[in-house]
Formats: structure tokens, sequence, C-alpha cells
């Protein structure tokens, strides 16, 4: 028998060394260039180290790695190249000195109060966050002795009011799911700095291309990164950015030791995301646009959320928030004289779309439709919901990369239907 072949030394001796950055480049430069981690084979794309382990070149090195004394991969729960990538180039988007990225947003959020709160402490939340995070929040931690009070998204008064001097953390989320109420950063940064606590933003439904909390005195970014980074539906994935003495100090043990580990196959579909973010979240916001004021003009729609339009509450404050753009997600009530009539309203719009997939996901090149009041927002008692102002007439859109005219023919035809 003849032994097998070796693999042929085609790889050069000196691997191939990415010239530095220079200083100045704009973001859609940053987003494509950063963190580029060349294998020695010196691929143009990102290299996908899909590995669990890493091999020692010898037991002395191995040593000195585990100990933390020499820089080295050892394991991917610690740390991974590719996993790295993402960190550093979500973290250059963002504005943030460094970034950490784990397994979804709710792994981000859960690290998040791991890192920051212990018994005894208080946080003050938006009543009208993501449901998992209310709950997480809001049921899970109290098991631990951490107190929450739920405040209004848009009344900053609520918040300085729910002020206590065990307050560590403020949370909110911006716009909100699905009315798009949106919170004053800046006004919620100096409330927390004034009480000695910090303020974390949950940025999912705008991505640093729409929006950077910390241009306005936040001190913590969370991200679904499942929504607009990836972008096209396909893994989830989740991130904390922030002061590097953070993420290194309290973020990093935590995602080590509890495991929340974001997956390099996954790390690498949401890092090339990161590279068309910009030209992908201009496209939505650009398409929501059209359609909010589109659909603000059908005689079968009562009122549309959408905080690009003038008429929406904090109109003002999201141009200046939010880069000038409105964001890609826009709700809109049928009208209707019951509850029961305004459901079946709804329906029939929902049912009668080809294009838009009925999902309550987002974040999607596909236009997604989905009624709140009996999907996310199902369980909620039907109190619950008026107070939240989520009517069985409500439908919510996040709006797709589809040509602009086939989604609003797609909504056409139920409208239609109803007038
Ligand atoms: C989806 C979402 C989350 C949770 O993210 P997962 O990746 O699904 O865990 C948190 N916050 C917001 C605003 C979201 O839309």
């Amino acid at each position: 028998m003849t032994s097998p072949a070796a693999v042929p030394a085609i790889a050069p001796a000196t691997p191939f060394r990415d010239k530095a950055l220079p200083p100045g480049l704009h973001r859609q430069t940053l987003a494509v260039h950063t963190a580029l981690e060349r294998s020695p084979y010196g691929e143009n794309s990102e290299a996908l180290y899909l590995t669990s382990s890493f091999v020692q070149p010898n037991s002395e090195t191995a040593a000195r790695r585990f100990a933390g004394l020499e820089e080295g991969y050892t394991y991917s729960r610690t740390s991974n190249p590719t996993v790295s990538s993402f960190e550093q180039r979500l973290a250059a988007l963002e504005g943030a000195e460094a970034a950490i990225g784990v397994a979804s947003g709710m792994a981000a959020i859960l690290m998040l109060c791991m890192g920051l709160l212990r018994a005894g402490d208080h946080v003050v939340c938006s009543r009208s966050v993501f449901g998992s995070t209310v709950s997480l929040i809001g049921r899970e931690f109290s098991k631990f002795g951490v107190q929450t009070d739920f405040v209004s998204q848009t009344d900053t008064a609520q918040w300085r009011a729910a002020l206590r001097p065990e307050t560590k953390l403020l949370f909110a989320e911006t716009p909100t799911n699905p009315l798009t109420d949106v919170c004053d950063i800046r006004a919620l940064a100096d409330i927390a700095h004034g009480a000695g606590a910090l303020l974390a933003v949950d940025n999912s439904f705008c991505s640093p291309v729409v929006q950077r909390p910390f241009e306005f005195g936040a001190d913590l970014v969370i991200h679904s990164g499942t929504k607009y980074i990836d972008g096209q539906g396909r893994v989830l994935a989740g991130a904390i950015c922030g002061p590097a003495k953070l993420i290194t100090e309290v973020f990093t043990p935590i995602a080590r030791t509890a495991g929340m580990t974001l997956s390099p196959f996954n790390a690498w579909v949401v890092l090339k995301g990161l590279e068309t973010l910009d030209l992908r979240m201009r496209a939505h916001c650009a398409n929501a646009l059209a359609l909010a004021q589109w659909l603000q003009a059908q005689p079968a729609v009562a009122r549309v959320y959408y905080p690009g339009l003038p008429s929406h509450p904090q109109h003002e404050l999201a141009l200046r928030q939010q880069n000038g753009q409105g964001g890609a997600v826009i709700a809109f009530d049928v009208h209707g004289q019951t509850p029961q009539a305004l459901r079946r309203n709804a329906f029939t719009v929902i049912d009668a779309t080809c294009v838009c997939s009925v999902t309550a996901n987002l974040g999607d090149t596909k236009t997604t439709i989905t009624h709140p009041a009996t999907t996310s927002h199902g369980r909620l008692s039907e109190e619950q919901r008026q107070a939240a102002g989520i009517g069985q007439g409500l439908i919510r859109l996040a709006v797709g990369l589809e040509h602009m005219d086939d989604i609003q023919a797609d909504l056409q035809r139920g409208l239609s239907q109803l007038a």
C-alpha cells in the first residue's frame, strides 16, 4: 500500500499580510474592510474558521495560552477568528470601542443583565420593549432579587420618577414594535448618568446605519444580528457593543463560561451581512417611506404609524436621532366597527398578499406582514393589549427589498376588498 498523498504545499511560506487601513475611512469602506482575517492562502472573502478547537504548536505554548499569558486561539467557546472579525467590524460601524458576539439577541440581553446586575439592584425599562426582553428582565431576573419598573416609552418624567438609589440600568429599545414609538436617547442617557446608572439601547430595529446610540450618550448597544445585520433571514446572532473595559472584563468572562457563544458559521454570515448593510438599510427605508405615504392615502386605512411621516408624534426626534431615516417597520390600522370586524378586515388584507410573507420575523429581504394582536402580542390579555394600543385592526409590515410597486399592489388587493 502506498501512503496517502500529502496536501500539495501551495500556501506561501510567509502568510499574506494586509496593509494597515488608512485613518478617516467612511463607514461603507469600514463595513467591507475592517478586521479582514485572511488565512495563509490569501483569499479575498473572509475566511470561515469552522472549528471547535485549535491545535497548539507545543505544550509550552499551550500552557501559556491557557494561562492567558500569550495571545492565541484555543477553543471556540473562548474565542474564534471569524467571530472576532464580526465583533471588530460591528464595533467600527457602531462607533464603539469593542463588541462581543453571542448566539442571539436574547443571549446578548441575558449577558447584559448577568454582567451588570446583582441581588438588590433595580432596573428601569420601557414597557414597550421586545416581549422576550420583558419576560427575561421582569420575570426571570426577579428570581435573583433584581427588581424592574416598566415605564412609558415616550414620557421621560416616568423614567426619572422610577429611579431609586439601587437603580443600575436603564434599558430602552427604539422605535418600538409594532407601533414605532420613539424614545429620546439623549434624555434617557442624562437621566441614567445623573443617577449613576448605565443606559443600554437595543438597536436591532435600526442597525448602525440608521441610528448610533453612542452619539446620543448611550453606554451600551444591544443587537439582535438576526434582523437587519444578517438581513436575509438565515441565522440567529447577537452582540453587545460598548467600552473595551466592560466588554473584556465583565462580558467576555460570562460569554466564555456560560457558553452563549456565537457559532463561527453564523458569525461569518453576519460578518458578510455587515458589508451590504448600508445599501440594504437605505433601500428598506426608501421603500418603507413610499409605502407609508401611500397607505396614509388609502380609504380603508384608519391610521399609519411610521416615524418618517410628519403625522408621527415623534417625527422630529426620529429624524434627528435616526440619520434622517424612518426605519423599515410600519404599522397601520384598517377601519372596522367592532373588534370582530377589525380582525376580519385585517385578516383579509394579510391573506390577500402573495408577495409578502406572513411571519412575525423582520429584517429580511422579503417583506413580512403580521397581525400583532393574534401573534407577537397574542398572549397579552385584552386589557393589556388595549393599554399598549394594539387593536384587532392593526397590521405590521417589515418592508423588504422587493420593488415598491409590487408590495403596494400586494396590499392593494386586500384593501380594495374592504373599501
Ligand atoms: C428579535 C429581537 C430580539 C431578540 O433577538 P433574537 O436574535 O431573536 O434572540 C431582541 N430585541 C429586538 C428589538 C428584536 O427585534
